[in-house]
This record gives structure tokens, sequence and C-alpha cells, in this order.
């Protein structure tokens, strides 16, 4: 039986992650920093996993987490991962997204150098780049955030180059019902599921014309995986390829309310959002569209959810948590 420690299984992808380790039989050790068998998204695994204490910014947490785990497959996915706090807090958040990964690989070299390490590497090391962005893109990131995933993702081929199996997954944004509540896509659809109640109040946005390549985290974490079943350690983005601005988020939110709730709030986008310049970003990306072309053919590996059927299962998720 395989076994592999998480990091940030609290999180949107560490629970998808887990059901899908589980579901291939694997045993799953995932590091928390506290309680958390209460998460909904672990909640049907507890039976078949383990939960560790640890803090990724705390070496010796991470030492017993790693030796009670004692892991052939490690995905480092805890980080500080919200762009505008990267910015008020840049020294926290390269500690928990760099000095993490580095706690960890050190840890690996010396301990278990056989083990097989993910890393969660990010669209946000890209910048503004016009048109797709593949493996070879350079890096041009416009955050802290982006920095900091940047600067893991160069560890990543420092370490491969002294022999560890380390990946970086370059994942473009991807979205569900476990979205993190502070992301843009979460918030529109919460605020949706108070307009299929009756709720009238607008939602506050920053930049309507911002342009992400969305794709849907189950999708997604079966390509972490994949990653890690390759021969030779290399490094992988994982899009849809496609890319819709947040107004057109908003503007499906307000398609399927109709459809599948027969409410209509809003006529438009323009009515049901107030644009807030406060909320406008600094170094703002304005379209991110990843080239998913090694992981199509090294890995077999394709998104299943297109961007409408992502906005319509998050949308009935809210829906039925406001209705609870
Ligand atoms: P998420 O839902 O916000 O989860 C973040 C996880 O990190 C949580 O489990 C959180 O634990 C944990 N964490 C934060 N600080 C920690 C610390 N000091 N020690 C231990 N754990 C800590 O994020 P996600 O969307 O699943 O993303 C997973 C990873 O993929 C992140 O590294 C993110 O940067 C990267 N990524 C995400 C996307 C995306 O679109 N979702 C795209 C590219 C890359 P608590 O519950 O204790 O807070």
């Amino acid at each position: 039986m395989k076994r592999a420690l998480i990091t940030g299984i609290t999180g949107q992808d560490g629970n998808y992650l887990t059901e899908y380790l589980v579901g291939m039989g694997y045993q799953v050790y995932g590091l928390v920093r506290r309680e958390a068998r209460n998460v909904p998204g672990l909640q049907p695994y507890l039976g078949q996993m383990e939960l560790l204490y640890g803090d990724i910014r705390d070496t010796a947490s991470l030492e017993v987490a790693f030796y009670k785990a004692w892991p052939d497959e490690v995905y480092n996915l805890a980080a500080q991962v919200f762009v505008p706090t990267s910015w008020d807090i840049p020294s926290e958040t390269f500690d928990m997204n760099v000095g993490g990964l580095v706690r960890l690989l050190r840890i690996v070299e010396h301990r278990k150098p056989d083990t097989r390490v993910y890393q969660a590497s990010s669209s946000e090391m890209f910048g503004n780049v016009d048109g797709l962005c593949s493996e070879d893109t350079p890096f041009a990131p416009t955050s802290p955030y982006g920095a900091s995933k940047m600067a893991a993702h160069r560890l990543c081929g420092i370490y491969r180059q002294r022999g560890l199996y380390v990946v970086g997954g370059i994942l473009f944004n991807h979205e569900s019902p476990r979205r993190g509540p502070e992301m843009v896509t979460r918030k529109i659809t919460r605020t949706a599921a108070g307009w299929a109640r009756g709720d009238r109040r607008k939602l506050a946005l920053g930049n309507l014309r911002a342009r992400r390549d969305w794709g849907f985290a189950g999708d997604y974490v079966k390509a972490m995986h994949a990653m890690l079943q390759t021969p030779q350690a290399k490094d992988f983005v994982v899009a849809t390829g496609l890319s819709y601005s947040v107004g057109d988020f908003v503007h499906e939110v307000l398609n399927v309310l109709r459809d599948q709730y027969g409410v209509e709030p809003f006529r438009s986008v323009e009515d049901a959002v107030d644009v807030d310049p406060r909320l406008l970003r600094t170094g703002e990306i304005h379209d991110l569209r990843g080239d998913a072309t090694r992981a199509r053919e090294e890995l077999g590996w394709k998104p299943e959810v297109d961007f409408r059927e992502l906005v319509r299962m998050m949308v009935e998720a809210d829906v039925r948590t406001l209705a609870r």
C-alpha cells in the first residue's frame, strides 16, 4: 500500500486529493494545524487516513509528521494562498510558500531521498503574458504570492538536479464548491445563493474584465497524482486552455439562477455588480491561459468539467448550503 503525506489537507485541493488517493487504496496522512475532523470534505475518509499535527513553518513538527507517515509521496499544498494578503504579509507568505518547501525537501534529502515530492506551483508565476503559457514560458510574477511560488518552483528544479524526485505542477485557477470563501468565484456564488432566496443586494467586485483559465479542482488533483507516477520528474502545466472574465462568471451565474431556479434577480451583470475601486488589485494579471499539451500527451490528462458546469456546480452547492 502506497503512503502519501499531504500538507494543506484541509484546503480545497487537499480534500479532493484525499478522496482520490483513498479511492486508489493509498494510506493517507494529512498535516493539520488544528482539529480538522469536522472538515466536511475529509469526514467520509477519517477512518482511512491519519491526521498529524504540524505547521509548514515548524521544522520539528514536519520531521515528526514525516517519520509517522514515512511517505512514498509528499504533496505540498500548504500555503498562504490569497494574492491580496501576500501584499500585507509578504515575509510570512515567503516563509510558508518557500520556506515550507525547503524544510520538506531537507527532510526528504536527509531521511528518505526516494520520496517523490509534488509542489503546488501556480500560474501566478507567469504574470501578464499574451497568449497561452506553457512550461517554457518565462516567469514574471506581479505579486509577492507569485514571486514566492516562483522561488519555490525554481527550488524544485535545483533539488531535481541534486537527484531528488520533485515536480512543480503549474496549475491554473481551479475552483469547486470547496474553494475558499475569500476567492472571487466563491464570493460570487455565495452571493448568488442569497439572490436565489430573494436577497437583492448587489455584489461588490473589483475588475470585471480580469480573465482566468478556470478548471475544476476535482480534475486537477488527478493530474497531481499522475505527475508523480512518471519515470522522470518534470514540471507540468495543468489548465483548460480557455479563459473567461470575472464578468463572464457573473453572467453564467445569472443564467444558472434563471434556468435552474426560475429567478432573475438582475437583468444584467452591470445591474448585479457594484464596481468597487478598493477591490482593484495592484499588479493585476489581465488574462491567463495555459497550454496543457504536455500533461495531455504524457499524463493522458484532460479536464472533464467545463466552465458552465463548474459554475452550475458551485451555485447549486452554495444554494444548498444556505438552505440548510
Ligand atoms: P486552500 O484551500 O486555501 O488550502 C490551503 C491549505 O494550506 C489549508 O489546508 C491550510 O490549512 C494550509 N496551510 C496554510 N498555512 C499553513 C501552515 N502554516 N502550516 C500548515 N498548513 C497550512 O488552497 P487550495 O486552493 O487547496 O490550494 C492548494 C495549493 O495549490 C496552494 O499551495 C495554492 O497556492 C496552490 N494553487 C492553487 C490554485 C487554485 O486555483 N486553487 C492554483 C495554483 C496553485 P488551514 O485549514 O489550517 O488554514
